[in-house]
């Protein structure tokens, strides 16, 4: 039985159209919205279209002229269907690519013979002096919606912004109201420490204190992830570069991460960086930057899992190797994990740990890395076979970053190939 695709928005209209068609054995495949007529009718090849033109968004007419300028589907019969008829309805959709109309509401007795008509080929005509001025009014109104349409996006997008900046502005202003009181919980808790030494208090005493101290340390490194993403994004990093030995840096990194190492057995290996350059680079961010790629690679690597830490100099950089042998990355992720807030993990495994298995943050982190990196000039990226939790691929992220620091011009010639 012949198969025919019906574009109507309310529910109420369709009723009687849909009993109708399903009385004669027709099947019937119904579909609300404009883009997903095109799309509807380009998979499934339906023998005949019922159009009802007064659609939102993108009207009947338009998605008709669509439909005919696509080889899939310029062959299917096309009637049009319209309420409120007025004046110039049927030449209307005829220029517009219709192939036949039909008025609102349908006749009971005459609407299955005239579908029966339209399946067997039947085609209305317009008369060519028509067709032209339907053409020119079926292209005029194109024109305006297009208009009108893209003014809604200008407005929508300039709302966008304004939303963000709102958005962006909240989480500095909180982030700095934050900072206060942690570095007061930081500073009392270091205190605590040097009087529980001296005062030989209970064993009990010092792990809370030790606790009180990782969980404000862990609470500062996320307010200063969302400082420094707000940083990069308003372009406002201010580094300071000094001469910097990367393998120092690097060991003094690992020296923080060993204990969440230890705790998850893995093993970590650092190929010697002696004979490398120093290269020139703001050691607070860059820290920050390293840190949070090995804090990764221990959180998405099992336990008993490897992690190393190559650099090698290619030309006039440093390329950074971490590499784990952990779950991997989809090759359509590789470039969306750094971007601000994109998290690939379930939320279920979310965790404030920075070593517990999959436990993942708030998808700062790579945002922070690829900010700091390409402040200096540098560049980063990731390679892994793809996502597999059980097999393990692992993955390796490469940090290259000049030996000289960038002359500013450079950096902003770099932003604009960005974009
Ligand atoms: P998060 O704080 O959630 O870890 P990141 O920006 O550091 O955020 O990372 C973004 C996402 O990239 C993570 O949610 C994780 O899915 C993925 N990812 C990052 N590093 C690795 C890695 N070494 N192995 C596998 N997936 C990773």
């Amino acid at each position: 039985m012949p198969r025919i695709m019906y574009v109507e928005d309310d529910p109420s209209a369709s009723l009687l159209v849909h009993r109708i068609l399903a009385a004669e054995g027709y099947e019937v495949m119904e579909v609300d919205d404009g883009l997903a007529a095109i799309e509807l009718a380009r998979r499934a090849h339906p023998d005949l279209i019922l159009m009802d033109i007064n659609l939102p968004g993108i009207d009947g007419y338009a998605i008709s002229t669509k439909l005919k300028s696509l080889p899939e589907t310029r062959h299917i019969p096309i009637v049009a269907l319209t309420a409120n008829v007025i004046e110039g309805d049927r030449d209307r959709a005829l220029a517009a690519g219709c192939d036949g109309y039909i008025p609102k509401p349908v006749d009971v007795d005459t609407f299955p013979h005239e579908i029966a008509a339209f399946l067997s080929g039947k085609r209305e005509q317009i008369a060519e002096t028509a067709l032209l001025e339907k053409l020119e009014e079926h292209t005029r109104r194109l024109v305006n919606r297009l208009e009108a349409t893209i003014t809604e996006l200008r407005n929508a997008n300039a709302e966008l912004r304004r939303i963000d900046k709102v958005k962006s502005d909240f989480i500095v202003l909180a982030s700095h109201e934050l900072r206060t009181p942690l570095t007061m919980i930081y500073g009392y808790t270091h205190l605590l420490r040097a009087e529980i030494t001296a005062l030989n208090l209970s064993p009990d005493i010092n792990l809370m204190v030790e606790k009180l101290g990782t969980a404000a340390e862990r609470l500062s490194r996320v307010v200063d992830d969302i400082v420094n993403v707000s940083l990069i994004d308003a372009d406002q990093l201010d580094l300071e570069f000094v001469p910097l030995d990367l393998g120092a840096l690097v060991h003094s990194i690992v020296e923080e991460y060993q204990s969440a190492i230890y705790e998850r057995q893995q093993i970590l290996q650092v190929e010697p960086m002696d004979h490398l350059p120093r290269i020139q680079a703001d050691q607070k961010y860059l820290r920050r930057a390293i840190a949070n790629v090995l804090s990764n690679a221990i959180k998405y690597t099992p336990d008993h899992g490897l992690i190393k830490i190559e650099c090698v100099q290619t030309g006039e950089a440093l390329d950074l190797m971490v590499q784990d042998s952990g779950i991997g990355i989809n090759p359509d992720e590789r470039d969306r994990i750094f971007e601000k807030f994109y998290v690939l993990e379930n939320t279920d495994f979310h965790s404030s740990s920075p070593s517990r298995f999959r436990g993942g943050g708030m998808g700062l982190g790579l945002s922070v890395v690829r900010g700091v990196v390409e402040a200096h000039g540098g560049q980063v990226w990731v390679e892994s076979e793809g996502y597999d939790e059980v097999r393990c691929p692992g993955s390796t992220f490469h940090l290259v970053l000049p030996i000289q620091p960038p002359l500013p011009e450079d950096l902003k010639r770099h932003d604009e190939c960005e974009m």
